[in-house]
């Protein structure tokens, strides 16, 4: 992809005095984040009315003039928990089994001994990071049922950010021998829960296959669909997930995800085999994978050029608060070190399908539609680099869209804009364009 001969942008928006252009910057435009110099974006009432390159929004249009300014789409965080931030490494000696797992890990205990202001204080301190970090919208796996929920609700008040909240029921509703039975459906008052959670969730979260059976996977889907909210699970996150669900129903704990709960999107898929991943390719389920947490757990790092190359749409997640920040920034930075790694080569995976990863290919995993990429009628919501800055200046210079991936910083962003409004940083007010002077008046002739 070169720079200069990318498409033009549409026609003029509409222009109001809500309208302002920001101009001369770098921006990676469209679904297909194509690097374009000299860029122009529109934006009217929060929205992108326009986008292209060296467009002309017209005299009437203020703008500001910016060619120091790399702009990417506001990220994604494709999953997250922020309901542990209270307990930033406080676990960073406990194994990860012994850390997260319900209903005994070191977490479990240390939430259940929180306040409720504790918790939101550390959701709120998560969020603000994260804005910080370029972070426009996340998706949380809100545990605590419906009070969770509503905690995470009064942690985002006010805050710049689209908060995505995925609720679950507050204690399992199975014991260890029914799971292994695997008979049996959810209780009226495990129903009744669900229903009751989405009311103002956004939608509800499987903690694993393996702490249903598969009647209760079957209803938890049809329960989440009836309300029209988004259902996502995770899965696979070790092999030893994968023996439990065999032994007990004679399918792995993935499969029963696809095949019964089918939901939005899986997440993790870490110990998944390559058939599992065409499976989930064939089901068009996007996985969003936590390479740092995983590998921070000791599990491993999630099979990410895999999933590729079967087809799956792969959107990146940063996990639990406590154990890894909440920067997908950094999750694609990590993941260039951890795939060369594996595969003893630099080809893969390529900048552009990173930065995918947690912008467009992670709207569309999420459901968020209006996110994701500077496209004419989606959220003005963009990242906003500052190219001189030291750390950046030289990589930019060679490489933009590796210097995104594998050097940039949440301490070179100059600008976060979320809806049209400047959130992060400074950007100064857009003018109106100097009124370019007329031809001389003519001289009257005769002796002077
Ligand atoms: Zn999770």
């Amino acid at each position: 992809m070169t720079a200069d001969n990318a498409p033009a942008g549409s026609a003029n928006g509409p222009t109001g005095p809500d309208t302002w252009a920001l101009t001369g910057v770098t921006a990676l435009l469209g679904e297909e984040l194509t690097p374009t110099r000299q860029a122009t974006i529109v934006i009217t009432d929060g929205r992108i009315t326009a986008a292209g390159h060296l467009h002309d929004p017209g005299p009437a249009v203020p703008r500001l003039h910016r060619p120091d300014l790399l702009v990417t789409p506001g990220f994604l965080n494709g999953h997250t928990h922020i309901g542990d931030a209270a307990f930033a490494e406080a676990g960073f000696r406990t194994e990860g089994v012994d850390l997260l797992y319900a209903p005994d890990g070191q977490r479990w205990q240390l939430m259940a001994r929180a306040t409720d202001e504790q918790l939101v204080t550390g959701m709120r301190q998560a969020m603000q990071t994260m804005i910080r970090c370029g972070v426009v919208a996340f998706e949380d796996f809100r545990e605590q049922g419906r009070h969770g929920v509503d905690l995470l609700r009064q942690a985002a008040r006010g805050l710049p950010i689209r908060a995505l909240a995925l609720g679950r029921h507050a204690d399992l509703p199975f014991t260890t021998e029914q799971l292994q039975a695997n008979t049996g459906g959810l209780s009226e008052e495990a129903q009744a829960e669900i229903r009751d959670i989405l009311d103002i969730a956004d939608g509800f979260s499987v903690v694993s296959p393996n702490q249903l059976t598969d009647t209760a996977l079957a209803q938890t889907a049809d329960l989440v669909r009836a309300a029209g909210k988004r259902l996502a699970a995770h899965v696979s996150e070790r092999d030893a997930d994968r023996q439990t669900s065999l032994a007990r129903t004679g399918r792995s704990d993935i499969a029963r995800a696809i095949e019964i709960l089918r939901p939005d999107y899986l997440v993790h898929a870490t110990a998944a085999t390559p058939e599992e991943l065409r499976a989930a390719a064939r089901a068009g389920m996007a996985i969003v994978m936590c390479p740092r947490s995983h590998a921070g757990l000791g599990f491993g790092v999630p099979p990410y050029l895999g999933a590729v190359a079967a087809g799956v749409n792969v959107a990146l997640g940063t996990d639990n608060v406590m154990t890894t920040t909440p920067s997908p920034h950094e999750e694609a930075n990590f993941l260039v070190k951890a795939e060369r790694w594996r595969t003893g080569t630099v080809r893969h995976p390529g900048p552009g399908r990173l930065l995918a990863a947690m912008t467009v290919n992670a709207a569309q995993a999420l459901g968020a539609t209006d996110l994701g990429s500077l496209s004419v009628g989606r959220a003005a919501t963009f990242v906003a680099f500052d190219t001189a800055s030291p750390n950046l200046a030289a990589s930019v210079a060679n490489d933009p869209a590796a210097a995104l991936v594998n050097r940039a910083t949440a301490g070179d962003i100059a600008a976060v804009v979320f809806g049209g409004r400047t959130v992060v940083g400074t950007l100064d007010r857009p003018t109106l364009p100097a009124t370019r002077p007329g031809p001389a008046p003519a001289q009257p002739y005769g002796p002077s």
